[in-house]
């Protein structure tokens, strides 16, 4: 994710304006898959394998749609009881292998009790009718309505608010989506398309995931848009699903991205999906999200005059290195996020130097001057204090951005320029696909390197004060300033 930054958002505002369970529990409540910072997100005692879910969308984006989630897991505990993390939709019924279960809410949980006790090591088929309604308080996320349709921001905690689902990065799933539209709509997601069908009610359209993904990655994009197709690097499809009215004014952008995946390439090796694109949205966010193989913008920071040139590129720069950091490999909790932001401001500020010639030393020492009170005001890079309440986005504080690129750049002062790119392609490459934590990101820098930075680590990842950063011992951190927790992080702007 990426929030833009208060200049850039008052921009695009203006010209808006002048435009126009488990085992054994004694009784059914919500519980958790032992995440610290999302106690009740996700759940204990399964593996989802895949999820197969319907949509059912009647042209009006405030009606809820109708959906059946098919989900495939394995038991890896005892069950007497399934628990989901669902909340908004009405759920209408439960099968659990083909037969009809009990079935209650608590709290954001679906807590489901199949016909029979689950054994560990048993394939679980749960089929769950429900609706999925995208109206009121967008702000918690899931579906985001656009001016003629929706698409879906998840991150963090918000794809229960869309489907019944395992909401947790540390469950990683293959992902069918089937959506049915109305005659002149265009349905978009995850992954490559995998067959169109068309009958009197509408058009089906079926996309499949080529690799498994976190449920907060998921996309759905509905409306009047138009899917342009172009090639990438060694044949790479880019697809990128955009309004139909603005399609040729945003071409000099979309026609950006293979340099920008060829780029990325350079630096940590082969993209790691079996597609990539950018989808613009009708709608006013306030963020960029890295959606799996399809990010998520504002269409009106593409279409806005006077938005500067390289910083629509560092956005988009951005959600895409969040393919290789933070999808391909995805944090085991969410307090591994300066995992996925610091790589991703980090590839955003050295592109933005490479070829914008904004100098990412600069912008490195502009954030050890403000790291101190980053890491007052919300912990420090690995050990973050949870969000606010009902506030989930509060977790996207600036230390997991421009104050975790300046671990990695101090990380690069620590051990030289070539085992840190060496690091940087042996951590894509190993973890590919599925989950690392950050014990396993300083195991691997220190065998990279080639000599224990533990305690360098503990240090940069876990400390209260910022150290000194290698190489330029005059840098110092400000005192912490006050009410600078919710100060956007955008780097240069
Ligand atoms: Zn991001």
């Amino acid at each position: 994710m990426m929030l833009l930054s208060p200049r850039i958002r008052a921009a695009l505002l203006a010209a808006a304006a002048t435009a126009l369970v488990a085992a054994g529990a004694p009784a059914p409540g919500p519980l958790g898959i032992g995440d610290p910072l999302f106690p009740h997100l996700g759940n204990p005692g399964y593996d989802v394998v895949s999820y197969d879910i319907a949509f059912d969308y009647s042209g009006d984006n405030s009606r809820p749609l109708n959906a059946v989630t098919k989900i495939d897991a394995l038991a890896t505990a005892d069950l007497r009881r399934i628990n989901l993390d669902h909340t908004r939709g009405k759920v209408g019924s439960v099968l659990v292998g083909g037969e009809t279960a009990q079935f209650t809410v608590q709290g954001e949980d679906l807590v489901v009790t199949p016909p029979k006790p689950v054994r560990k090591g048993m394939p679980i088929a749960l089929v769950v009718r429900h609706t999925s309604d995208p109206g009121g308080d967008e702000d918690k996320g899931g579906w985001i309505r656009t001016g003629d349709g929706l698409v879906m921001a998840n991150q963090a905690d918000a794809a229960h608010r869309v489907f019944p689902c395992n909401d947790h990065p540390a469950d990683k799933a293959r992902f069918t989506f089937r959506i049915t539209a109305p005659k002149g709509t265009t349905a978009v997601a995850n992954g490559l398309a995998a067959g169109k069908r068309t009958t009197a009610r509408g058009t089906t359209w079926t996309y499949r995931t080529a690799h498994p993904m976190a449920t907060e990655l998921a996309q759905v994009a509905i409306g009047k848009s138009t899917v342009v197709r172009r090639q990438g690097p060694h044949g790479l499809p880019i697809r990128d699903v955009v309004p139909t009215a603005d399609r040729a004014k945003v071409e000099p952008w979309l026609e950006k991205t293979p340099d920008h995946v060829a780029w990325m390439e350079d630096k940590v090796g082969r993209y790691p999906f079996e597609t990539y694109g950018v989808l613009l949205a009708g709608a006013r966010t306030g963020f960029a999200l890295e959606t799996q193989t399809l990010s998520l913008f504002e269409r009106d920071l593409f279409t806005t005059e006077g938005v500067p040139r390289w910083y629509v590129e560092s956005v988009m720069v951005h959600e895409l290195a969040h393919q290789w950091f933070g999808n391909s490999v995805s944090p085991r909790t969410w307090s591994d996020l300066w995992l996925n932001e610091g790589h991703a401001s980090w590839y955003e500020a050295l592109f933005t130097e490479e070829r914008a010639g904004r100098s990412l030393e600069e912008r490195m020492k502009e954030a050890y001057r403000s790291s101190d009170g980053w890491r007052a005001s919300g912990g420090p890079p690995a050990a973050p204090e949870p969000a606010a309440p009902g506030r989930q986005l509060s977790l996207f504080r600036p230390i997991v951005y421009d104050g975790s690129a300046l671990v990695l750049y101090a990380l690069r002062q620590e051990i030289g320029g070539s085992a840190f790119d060496r690091l940087e392609r042996a951590w894509v490459q190993r973890y590919a696909d599925g989950n690392a934590t950050t014990e396993d990101f300083t195991r691997l820098a220190s065998w990279t390197a080639g000599r224990d930075l533990s305690g360098f680590f503990r240090g940069w990842l876990y400390g209260a004060k910022t150290p000194p950063m290698p190489g330029h011992a005059d840098w110092r951190s400000a005192p912490p300033a006050d009410g600078d927790e919710t100060a956007p992080s955008d780097g240069g702007a």
